[in-house]
């Protein structure tokens, strides 16, 4: 049986991105792992490459450090920018890939190998909205993002951080924070990436071909 979460409840940034820009629709999936450790309850086993991936996302990211080093930036890495912010209801945690910082402001950089999408810019935007409140070297500084992809580069820039964001952001921060569970929204495409097995989501839907079922005449 799940466990409700010792200090409070707690999200990682990665688990807001899909639900804000509308890529995914189940918030109970989020609002679950917010609310209960970890270890309380059984995953869905993994089929994603996380080696490959790995090794890909290391390697783009050490030449991107080395690139913003030689432009003469200070460049700290991911275990250094790791942040918790601490809300009323919910904690957030996050660890932005690279922050790289001159003396006119800092960049907040995510590094990614796969193909454009705008649950990436909207991860940057959290970032941005949450290392000067959570980190105190960056406190007053302007930060602007930038998304490296493997063959272009998108800049976002300080002032992606309207009130549109921010109440978007805090009012699904509030959602998952809450006693009462959040909307629950099975489908197959959703469902067949999500953690939770059927045993604390009964509403599960398998993948199609797996229900038997008459061919249609057509
Ligand atoms: S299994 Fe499906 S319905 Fe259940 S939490 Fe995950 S995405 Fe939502």
């Amino acid at each position: 049986m799940a466990e409700l979460r010792a200090n409070g409840p707690y999200v990682w940034i990665t688990w807001l991105t899909r639900l804000l820009v509308g890529e995914a629709s189940c918030e109970w999936a989020a609002w679950f792992q917010a609310q209960h450790e970890s270890w309380s309850w059984s995953k869905v086993p993994s089929s994603f490459d996380h080696v490959g991936w790995q090794l890909a996302h290391t390697a783009k990211l050490n030449t991107v450090h080395a690139e913003l080093e030689a432009e003469g930036l200070t460049v700290s890495l991911e275990r250094q920018n790791a942040f918790t912010l601490k809300g009323r209801a919910i904690a957030i945690g996050g660890k932005p890939d690279l922050i790289a910082r001159s003396t006119e402001g800092a960049i907040v950089l995510d590094v990614k190998t796969g193909k454009p999408s705008a649950s990436h810019a909207v991860q940057v935007m959290a970032y941005m909205y949450a290392v000067p409140r959570a980190l105190p070297e960056y406190r007053g500084l302007p930060l602007d993002g930038r998304l490296v992809y493997t063959d272009h580069e998108v800049e976002i820039p300080a002032s992606a951080i309207d009130s549109v964001f921010v109440d978007s952001l805090t009012s699904l921060l509030r959602r998952l924070g809450a006693a009462d569970p959040a909307r629950k929204v099975p489908s197959t495409a959703e469902c067949g990436f999500c953690p939770i097995t059927q045993s604390d989501c009964p509403e599960r839907r398998v993948h199609q071909e797996d229900v038997p079922g008459e061919t249609e005449d057509f």
